[in-house]
């Protein structure tokens, strides 16, 4: 580092504002930022603090100075410690400040919209319109940054196992990830359009027949779905694939990546990854996307109340949630826990809270005198509930039996997205298909590429909902990070799963024709996957919504408040793209 006040003729600073310590004490530095707060001692002295990224550190100028909130300024000047007492151990220049400062200034501004300290709570509107003035702020430098490192440690990761990084088209055809596509006019061919990838899918796929044996791509993917918490309309994605990989070997790469980021990340390499199979994550959790910070397993009871006379509980299942210490439970929490439930789906929600008397356990519930002793033994020991504890159940059909106490699960127990311990589970062996959609045809749960398990292949005509996929999830604390699968490179199984589908030959050759025709061309065997970076990084940076890791995002409605995207465009180009809008219907 230059400790010559004169900047060289390449640089405009000496050094950053937030690396100024007490080891350069006596040192002319020049530095350059914005003006934080300015603090007036009487009319010939002012206290500036200056920021730039890497922090703050403050100046003392003599003399009067036009500078005002958010201006731009250059300040050179000698390192000094601050005198006795005026020591600000929260800040890490807080040792030392700038004296003999000379302030030019480079830009003025106007007032801020708001306080750029990250302790000034600004509704979201506000942020999203003057963003470029909330990217100063901490918080947005923090996060953008720890993306940065973390798709850094991705790229490190993917080069290290020997991925070669390629990138794939933003002006494509339909991709068949289910989701709705952005169309994009074409101007050279009117009345035809491109799709804005859902994924870069099949293009990875053309790249093994291209012989790209291991690709990877930092890609962005965009769908025209509503906005949550953990979607925008564009993400980013690690996208790979690669051939003559099995597909633990696949996982094994995706996993050295996570926990490159993560370490990276966070600071801590977590432990290895847990792995469970779709069936045991639905059977435990209720969902594919097990939070796996906290147990609260579903619990069967389905052979206690098999010959049951109770008829909330006939029923081809009976799940049940233990609630420790949930016996507290007012009437009325009870009742909005009833509702809930209700608007899972649920016909009812039993509950039960365990009583003792006198060392024997026994049910506080209206349903308890329905219960015969054996089937409040039966339980009494299933549950393992203990006096105090609240035990809630549904019985229904399985899937949605599973579905709704999976939820009410995370309801009673779960906590934020972000907040640690960080619990990372392979979630394998997904159906390939996920239900049958209007018509009753079998609809892909990944996509149609997916190859079917081989010990399940016979089945794909007879039973496809019973079979299994070559396909799995990556999840962190209840959040799916990634999805990927074995695609199939086999034409004759490719046709059997779109017979399956309900998508003939012609349907197949007009939408996936390109691809299928490639196949014909040596398709090695191949799988991939794509994992989530809004995602990620939001769960390492702490935040909850992952417009907090994204510098431009939209809001919930799907606008651009800075930008006022989406909008209108100019007749005479809307010509040009042979496009005429037609009224909203009403
Ligand atoms: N293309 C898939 C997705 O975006 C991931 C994959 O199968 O590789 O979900």
């Amino acid at each position: 580092m230059t400790t010559d006040a004169n900047p060289t003729p390449l640089s405009m600073r000496t050094m950053r504002c937030g690396d100024v310590r007490a080891t350069n004490i006596g040192q002319q530095v020049v530095l350059c930022g914005w003006v934080g707060k300015r603090r007036e001692h009487g009319e010939h002295l002012a206290f500036l603090d200056l920021r730039d990224y890497s922090g703050i550190v403050q100046c003392v100028v003599e003399g009067t100075v036009d500078v005002r909130s958010e201006y731009v300024v250059q300040i050179a000047g000698t390192v000094a410690a601050r005198p006795e007492g005026t020591v600000n151990d929260h800040l890490l220049t807080g040792e030392v400040e700038l004296h003999d400062c000379v302030v030019t200034v480079l830009n003025a501004a106007e007032p801020p919209p708001f306080g750029v300290d990250d302790r000034a709570d600004v509704d979201e509107p506000a942020r999203l319109k003057h963003r470029y003035v909330d990217l100063r702020r901490p918080r947005m430098q923090k996060n953008l940054r720890l993306r940065a490192k973390v798709n850094a440690a991705i790229r490190r990761a993917m080069d290290v196992q020997d991925f070669c990084e390629i990138e794939t088209p933003l002006l494509w055809a339909p991709t068949p990830e289910g989701s709705r596509e952005f169309a994009v006019p074409s101007r050279l061919h009117q009345g035809q359009f491109y799709a804005l990838p859902q994924s870069p899918q099949l293009a990875k796929q053309l790249l093994m027949v291209g012989g790209f044996d291991r690709y990877y791509q930092i890609a962005r993917c965009l769908r025209d779905e509503d906005l949550r918490a953990d979607r925008q309309f564009e993400f980013t994605q690690l996208d790979l694939e690669c051939s003559f990989a099995t597909e633990q070997e696949i996982r094994s790469f995706v996993t050295t990546a996570v926990l490159d980021a993560a370490e990276v990340g966070t600071g801590v390499r977590p432990e290895e990854v847990a792995t469970m199979t779709w069936a045991d994550a639905i059977d435990l959790y209720g969902t594919d996307k097990p939070d796996l910070r906290f147990e609260m397993r579903l619990i069967d009871l389905s052979e206690v109340f098999a010959n049951t006379e109770v008829k909330a509980f006939s029923a081809s299942t009976v799940k049940a949630l233990k609630v420790d210490g949930g016996a507290t439970m007012s009437r009325s929490q009870l009742d909005n826990l009833v509702d809930r439930a209700k608007s899972l789906g649920a016909k009812g929600l039993a509950w039960f809270k365990v009583t003792a008397t006198e060392g024997t356990l026994g049910l506080d519930s209206p349903l308890d005198r329905f219960l015969t002793s054996e089937e409040r033994a039966g339980f009494l020991a299933a549950t393992e509930a203990s006096e105090g504890d609240l035990v809630v159940v549904v019985a229904d059909e399985y899937r949605l039996t599973c579905s709704i106490l999976g939820t009410l699960r995370v309801d009673l127990g779960g906590k934020p997205v972000s907040e640690g311990p960080y619990k990372y589970v392979w979630v394998i062996d997904f159906p390939l298909f996920d239900g049958v959609d209007n018509e009753g045809r079998p609809e892909a749960a990944h996509h149609a590429f997916t190859m079917p398990h081989p010990e399940d292949l016979d089945r794909i005509e007879s039973d496809p909902l019973s079979v299994r996929a070559q396909s799995y999830d990556l999840v962190l604390n209840g959040w799916e990070l990634g999805s990927g699968s074995i695609r199939i490179h086999r034409a004759d199984i490719q046709a059997r799963v779109f017979a399956a589908m309900g998508i003939d030959g012609e349907e197949a050759e007009a939408r996936f024709g390109f691809l299928l025709g490639a196949f014909r061309f040596g398709a090695p065997p191949h799988g991939g996957f794509a994992f989530g970076i809004d995602r990620l990084v939001a769960i390492f940076a702490g935040e909850n919504n992952i417009r907090e890791v994204i510098a431009f995002p939209k809001t919930q409605s799907g606008s651009d408040l800075l930008t006022g995207a989406p909008s209108a465009i100019p007749a005479t180009q809307m010509a040009e793209l042979g496009i005429r809008a037609v009224p909203k219907a009403t």
